[in-house]
């Protein structure tokens, strides 16, 4: 942590305040990185990189291990700064570190698996393909899971033998910095990883550096657009993980209370504050009124109280701003039509509070229908039959997660499989993320994949080595 504060002493000269959504006053403070120091730490992390490249799987991986333990150890610890910076309950939070601990251990073991060099015989000598790492990779990431979102790059990308320089949102600078305490305790050189406190206003100039070879964000639409477009700008790899309206077909063979208990459990992740939330139940209209009613009882189930109690199922949103947002998006869909069956109402308290909310009568032109509703709010939309939830469900811009509720296991896997515009798709269970598993989306929602083999090659020049003895004259090519 020493070197880390060193970093950013000097800063811009401004500070960043952090914010209880629990009471809406002013937390810690910290001094933000200035461009000039971002620029100094992708130069020492691309020195560290050469070093780390040579290391070998067992190196890296005995480091990746102790960075599980650490975490495992320092759980409460760091459940409880989650809280204090967004408002996520202690329970989530202590759940999220466990699966970044599960995440460090599965890249520390499957990395030199996933990146062994294979052969391919292309006629003659020797080929392979091999995976070297790209360099040092700017990863800017969001604050809802402050820790996973950037455990889930960081571990295969330093078991890879890559750098990384993190630019986290800027509510949660206390998670940040402690996240790259936790992998300097672990034995991560100090230089090869690095948090910035840098504004967002800089990141487009620090992708431009030589030093830095990639850039990975999770964040919203505009943010990638924006980061797409510097790193396209230079030609630069970059994955992004964007933002999801993820739908659930109800159809009409199902167990009605049981896919409202599923629905609720998809849309209530983390508040109603996750990428892959259930956002838009297209509920086919033979079934409908029942499942209307069913849901709502699902979701009252979420009463609002304080995050730092075991019990508590909803704490507050992440800030006043953004519970305003949602507010106005609901109360604007209500102007447009739709119908309020729960919720839907600020309460009185100060804070960022918003209930648990189940709308009907959703449809296009509405916020709840074209927009993502990033927090506890459950659109309800009416479909004709299979064929029309399945047409509603891709008429959106998003493509992330996707679910179907059926009794019928053959139609829920021939729908899931074929027909739906997404990067994830589950049957009669709620979309999560798995290290094991590809993670990423379709359309707005993004491109590339993390967790599993395919996230872990993302940022690794796949080379081809073809070695044969030196004869007369070279092959006739073709590109
Ligand atoms: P956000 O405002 O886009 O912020 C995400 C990150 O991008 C933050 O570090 C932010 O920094 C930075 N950023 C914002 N604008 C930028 C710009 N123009 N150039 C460079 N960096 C920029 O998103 P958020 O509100 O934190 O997170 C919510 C969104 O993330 C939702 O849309 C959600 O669906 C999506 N998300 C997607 C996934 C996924 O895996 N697909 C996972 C989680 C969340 P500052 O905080 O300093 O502005």
């Amino acid at each position: 942590m020493a070197e880390q504060a060193e970093l950013t002493r000097p800063g811009t000269g401004r500070t960043i305040h952090t914010i209880n959504p629990v009471t809406g006053e002013s937390g810690k403070s910290y001094d933000e990185t200035s461009l000039e120091e971002a620029l100094a730490a992708a130069a020492a992390a691309r020195g560290a990189f050469l070093d780390w490249r040579r290391t070998g799987f067992g190196e890296r991986s005995a480091i990746i291990h102790r960075a599980a333990e650490i975490l495992r150890a320092r759980k409460d610890e760091f459940a409880r700064l989650m809280t204090e910076e967004t408002g996520k309950t202690v329970t989530d939070g202590r759940a999220e570190i466990a699966k970044c601990a599960v995440h460090c251990d599965w890249f520390a073991d499957q990395a030199a698996h996933y990146l062994a060099d294979e052969p391919v015989d292309i006629g003659g000598g020797e080929a392979f393909v091999t995976f070297n790492p790209l360099g040092v990779v700017l990863a800017v990431m969001p604050w809802n899971f402050p820790f996973w979102q950037v455990f889930r790059f960081a571990a295969p990308a330093l078991m890879a033998g890559n750098g990384a320089l993190l630019k986290h949102a800027s509510n949660v600078p206390g998670c940040a910095l402690a996240i790259a305490d936790v992998l300097h305790e672990a034995g991560v050189p100090n230089e090869l990883f690095r948090t910035l406190l840098l504004p967002s206003s800089e990141v487009a100039a620090l992708i431009k550096d030589d030093n830095v070879a990639a850039v990975t964000l999770t964040g919203s639409v505009a943010a990638g657009r924006s980061v797409a477009t510097a790193a396209g700008s230079v030609l630069k790899k970059c994955v992004l993980e964007l933002g999801g309206s993820d739908a659930y077909l109800v159809l009409e063979d199902v167990e009605v209370a049981a896919a409202a208990k599923v629905a609720a459990t998809a849309r209530m992740v983390n508040g109603g504050q996750s990428c892959i939330a259930g956002k838009r139940f297209i509920v086919v209209r033979s079934i409908l009124e029942r499942f209307e009613k069913a849901l709502v009882e699902a979701m009252n189930g979420y009463a609002i109280g304080d995050p730092t109690r075991e019990e508590t199922k909803l704490g507050p949103m992440v800030s006043v701003e953004a519970r305003d947002h949602i507010h106005e998006q609901v109360a604007q869909s209500i102007d447009k039509g739709a119908r309020l069956l729960l919720g839907g109402k600020v309460p009185d308290r100060p804070g960022a509070w918003y209930p648990a909310t189940v709308l009907s009568d959703v449809r296009p032109g509405q916020p709840a229908h074209d927009e993502e509703v990033f927090g506890p709010v459950a659109a309800i939309i009416a479909a004709d039959d299979e064929g029309d939830a399945i047409r509603i469900a891709n008429a959106s811009e998003y493509g992330l997660g996707s679910g179907v509720l059926t009794a019928d296991l053959d139609r829920g896997r021939r729908i899931a499989a074929e027909d739906l515009e997404a990067g994830l798709s589950f049957v009669n269970e709620n979309v999560r993320s798995d290290p094991r598993a590809p993670f990423g989306g379709v359309k707005h929602s993004g491109y590339g994949r993390e967790c599993s083999s395919y996230g872990i090659r993302e940022f690794v020049n796949i080379k081809t080595v073809h070695v044969k003895p030196l004869g007369r004259g070279g092959s006739n090519a073709v590109e």
